[in-house]
């Protein structure tokens, strides 16, 4: 779109999304909705028919709590402001955006007190993304992450090694990548005859229903890993789309349970299974035959070592397993404080720049490689943050599960063979789109509540094995 074009597009989603908030509390719907949980209650629906009965209703709850004239308001200021985010990274410039994002911020609060709540005011703005989810939940997980990282990293620095990794930077030819990439998501079980994958600027998936399922991916020709562990991840959310219930095809069920379980489906892949030395045992030799010279002596554990390499680094999406969380506690933090009011837009850079020294010993030089690198807050999307550490925590649960409840897992993965493990995710999550609630959902696969102690034993793991930390 022509930069030019900001104004006019923003009137025109304030208008759309005013014509769906219109349609979505009509009495007609309101009306249809009633009957249909009357029918609920008499037992007369499906247990999954009820439950989608349930989604309407709560989109409905939200929708009605706010009047017509603020959801153009916030529409209109939301588009505007990823506008002058985008000139504000381009002019490494936090001055550009703040008086936008301040009128965002201000329409965020507003939004939390229309939809309201008991304890934070944080609170309404997280449960749009993770159901259930509280900040009195989150905070103490994420306070002990941060302790758990912080140790992890002491260990790592304690190692005095860093596994060579310079060979990942070499020329590697970008269709090759590309094929190569698909034909790892192929195996491990994304179906291409209901999905395709195409390249883009950011990787994505998107999906118009349950058979029509997209992933991008990126190449870089200087770095081996970012079309293939891109690709990956995206893979993990396209099959989540591609294995709920059909049943549940264009009804509000075909959806993840939330942003942190649908996270949670990509991370699974991408690291538990993509970063994995077994996983490696047998794909290594596929991928020496496609780089023979490029990977010319060295070996599949050479090549693990090199794919976990762990040390802070200033952008969120190129951060490794390890430190990317404290990206996200970062934010959680800040976001926080701006939504109770505790901090002034115009404190964000230092406050940014501040615990970036403070939880990964680097300060940025400037707002571009600060502040201003992420959309999220550009479009108001305050409460998503939490969702990418949600779902590695999640992910490295349902791992732990998988282990128990399939003896074979980490020799099928050795052989190259997924479908077992497929079917358990199918079963135990997939199947299930968002008729339930993240929180149940894990624990009744899990047997137990959220917690992060899977996730820093699994680091602890790999630390050990990539840093020989324990020899
Ligand atoms: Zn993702």
């Amino acid at each position: 779109m022509p930069a030019g074009s900001a104004e006019g597009r923003a009137e025109q989603i304030a208008t759309l999304n005013t014509i769906v908030h219109k349609m979505t509390v009509s009495p007609t719907f309101a009306s249809l909705l009633e009957q249909l949980e009357e029918a609920a209650r008499q037992g007369s629906l499906d247990d999954w028919q009820a439950a989608s009965v349930r989604e309407s209703q709560r989109s409905y709850l939200l929708a009605s709590r706010l009047p017509e004239s603020f959801v153009r308001e916030l529409t209109r200021t939301a588009s505007l402001a990823q506008h002058s985010w985008r000139r504000a990274r381009a002019e490494s410039d936090f001055s550009i955006f703040a008086e936008a994002l301040t009128r965002l911020v201000d329409l965020k609060r507003q939004e939390a007190s229309l939809y309201g709540y008991e304890e934070d005011i944080y609170d309404p703005l997280i449960d749009l993304y993770e159901p259930g989810m509280r900040v009195s939940t989150l905070r103490p997980v994420f306070e002990r992450l941060k302790a758990g990282t912080e140790r992890l990293l002491t260990r790592i620095a304690n190692a005095g090694v860093v596994p060579e990794h310079a060979f990942l930077h070499e020329h590697y030819d970008g269709d090759r990548q590309l094929e190569f990439s698909k034909r790892i998501v192929e195996a491990i079980g994304f179906d291409f005859s209901t999905g395709r994958v195409d390249l883009s600027a950011h990787p994505f998936c998107t999906s118009f229903g349950l058979h029509d399922v997209r992933l991008t991916t990126r190449v870089f020709p200087n770095d081996l890993r970012s079309c293939l562990f891109g690709l990956i991840h995206e893979a993990g959310h396209g099959m989540y789309e591609q294995g709920f219930d059909v049943r549940y095809d264009r009804t509000p069920l075909a959806g993840g349970a939330s942003m942190g379980i649908h996270e949670s489906q990509s991370l699974f892949w991408e690291n538990m299974i993509g970063r994995s030395e077994p996983f490696w045992s047998w794909a290594y030799p596929q991928l020496q035959r496609t780089f023979p010279e490029q990977l010319a002596g060295r070996s599949a554990e050479d090549f693990y070592r090199a794919i976990n390499v762990m040390q802070p680094s200033f952008i969120r999406v190129e951060a490794d397993e390890l430190t990317y969380n404290l990206h996200i506690i970062l934010r959680f933090e800040i976001e926080h404080a701006l939504i109770n009011g505790d901090m002034a837009v115009a404190q964000i850079p230092e406050e940014w720049n501040d615990r970036m020294e403070r939880y990964l010993g680097i300060r940025p030089a400037n707002d571009a490689e600060g502040c201003l690198q992420d959309v999220h807050w550009s479009f108001g999307g305050f409460g998503y943050f939490p969702s990418y550490t949600l779902g590695k925590l999640y992910a490295a649960m349902l791992y732990n599960q998988a282990q128990k409840d399939l003896p074979n897992l980490i020799g099928d993965i050795q052989a190259g063979r997924f479908e077992e493990l497929l079917g358990w995710l199918r079963s135990k999550v997939h199947q299930w789109g968002r008729s339930r609630k993240a929180h149940e959902l894990i624990h009744d696969v899990c047997g137990r509540e959220l917690t992060e102690v899977d996730f820093l034993e699994h680091l602890e793991r790999k630390i050990d094995s990539v840093y020989r930390t324990s020899i």
